[in-house]
């Protein structure tokens, strides 16, 4: 069995359109593509011409001789697929590559956020002569959840940046970072300045359970955690005290596992990524032993992905423990049957998987004590984190559904040059890639427009001082220096003041040089 999708399958089926024999499934356009939790190689169908590991931007491709002993559940996984689920018995091959729309410029566009999605945005406007496209962020950084989202311990999904690397240095392309919309710029403004206005401002908040004692200090967000443990700016001090043995974590999604794993990581493995070192500091001085994740329904319900149940499967350092009876009724519960019934190591530390268990109220008086749960226990815990999800805010001058989170929109179009991408179009879920046909549609409503003559001429070029892509390249550089010295992929600056100066300073140094 030549190739193998692993674990860091960010589903933007760059693999799909390399494949010379249409063996890497579900497709774009197949059945099950948006909801697929990776895509798969058929091991019957493929030539290992490793086509596909070449065009993957995460390295989830892998011939099946290079698998680590914790990746081998992925050939299994990959076959049976095609044994189970849709058989794609045609096999011409796709050449997805979908026929480029004859559409020229002059277009100038602004696409509001540096993430997944207004960078996939960038890409496929700029296939087409004559579109320039700013990229704008609130932040100095771009990449959005791939620099501030994903856990530090999964550095081949960071990798998706080497192709942002590729699509920020397309001709047309431009940064205008530190520039807040609504706050810094209007969205009027941007209206005289682009003939198109598209908003990738993701999910920016996080859902509240509603319940008593929420606000005590000790109970956070976990999307805060996340934020802190990344060196996100904004989220620069602890959102709680690591000084109890005991964490619980509410949700069963990849957000939950994420910040579960990390809790119960051995901050020695840490070193060497790219996590915030305020964060490093704090979980080598953590007193946290036992993760509890709460589940509100069954296994079969729980909403983390398979590939991300295997990778912590396959990490010998944390013991997983999973309360209660299991009926397996999948992979993903006969894996969970599997890791119930390995020994356990009391000197490691653990992840407890709890089922059909709600949060009914945070307990304790000037901290949070614990948390009492719907069987009417009280889980002793002095960290409680709620991971239920992501939540859109409103962007300022723009409808907002309140009930979803999102912008009401026409498949991208929120009217006629004003368009939205990612998770503040569709909400918070899917993975980076999907984000790539997200983009792509909403681009097609873009050329819609322009070719019914509907998007107007702009007015006005003026922006904002901001952060360009050598400002954004000199930051880069340096955390990556920083980084190499202490054998880590990038030490990351995490304070606006510092990321400015860092942009700047190489700027000055260029402008002494050049005189
Ligand atoms: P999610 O996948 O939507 O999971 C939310 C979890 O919270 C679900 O288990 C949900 O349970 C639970 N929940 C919601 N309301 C609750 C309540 N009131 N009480 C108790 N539990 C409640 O969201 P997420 O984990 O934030 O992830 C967002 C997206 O990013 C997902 O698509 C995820 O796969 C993706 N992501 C991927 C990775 C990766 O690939 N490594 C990492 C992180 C995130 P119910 O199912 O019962 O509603």
């Amino acid at each position: 069995m030549p190739y193998v999708v692993t674990q860091s399958c960010c589903a933007d089926a760059s693999c799909v359109l390399a494949c010379p024999v249409n063996c890497i499934h579900p497709a774009p356009g197949e059945p099950g593509f948006a909801t697929a939790e990776m895509l798969y190689v058929d091991p019957k169908a493929c030539v290992d011409c490793g086509a596909c590991a070449t065009a993957c931007p995460v390295d989830a491709v892998k011939p099946h001789t290079k698998l680590t002993a914790g990746e081998q559940p992925f050939v299994a996984l990959n076959a049976a697929y095609f044994d189970t689920v849709d058989p794609h018995l045609d096999r011409t091959p796709l050449a997805l590559v979908p026929a480029k729309r004859p559409v020229e410029g002059p277009l100038r566009v602004a696409v509001v956020g540096a993430g997944p999605a207004g960078m996939y945005a960038a890409d496929e406007l700029l296939k087409h002569s004559g579109v320039t496209v700013d990229v704008f962020d609130r932040l100095p950084t771009p990449y959005g959840l791939v620099r501030a989202g994903v856990a530090p311990d999964h550095p081949t999904t960071r990798q998706v940046t080497t192709l942002f690397r590729h699509i920020e240095g397309e001709r047309g392309f431009s940064y205008v970072l530190g520039v807040e919309v609504g706050k810094d710029i209007r969205h009027d403004d941007l209206m005289q300045r682009y003939g198109a206005v598209v908003y990738t401002v993701g999910a920016a908040t996080d859902r509240t359970l509603g319940i008593e004692g929420e606000e005590l200090p000790g109970s956070a967000s976990a999307t805060h955690f996340v934020a802190w443990y990344n060196g996100h700016p904004d989220h620069t001090e602890p959102p709680v005290a690591l000084d109890s043995e005991r964490a619980v974590v509410i949700g069963n999604g990849n957000v939950a596992l994420d910040v579960a794993r990390i809790l119960a990581t051995d901050p020695a493995r840490l070193e060497t990524t790219d996590i915030a070192d305020h964060a490093l500091e704090a979980l080598r001085a953590s007193m946290v032993r036992e993760v509890v994740l709460l589940g509100r329904r069954g296994p079969e319900h729980a909403a983390f992905t398979l590939p991300e149940l295997i990778g912590l499967a396959g990490r010998t350092d944390i013991d997983v423990v999973v309360e209660g009876e299991l009926a397996v009724t999948d992979d993903k519960t006969a894996l969970l049957a599997e890791l119930a019934a390995r020994p356990k190591d009391p000197a490691r530390r653990r992840i407890v998987l709890r089922f059909h268990t709600s949060p009914v109220r945070l307990v304790g008086g000037d901290r949070v004590s614990g948390l009492e749960v719907s069987s009417g226990d009280v889980i002793e815990a002095g960290v409680v984190l709620r991971a239920i999800g992501y939540r859109g805010v409103p962007v300022p001058d723009l409808p907002f559904d309140e009930a979803t989170g999102t912008v009401p929109n026409d498949h991208g179009r929120v009217a006629p040059g004003v368009y939205v991408a990612g998770w503040i179009k569709r909400g918070p879920s899917g993975f980076i890639g999907t984000n790539k046909t997200c983009a792509e549609e909403t681009v097609d409503r873009i050329f819609d427009d322009l070719e019914a003559g509907l998007l107007t001429t702009p007015m006005r070029r003026d922006l904002p001082e901001h952060i360009d892509l050598r400002g954004w390249r000199a930051i880069d550089r340096l955390e990556r220096e920083t980084g190499a010295a202490q054998g880590r992929p990038r030490v990351k600056l995490t304070d606006r003041a510092a990321l400015h100066a860092a942009a700047t300073r190489t700027r000055r140094r260029g402008r002494r040089r050049a005189g």
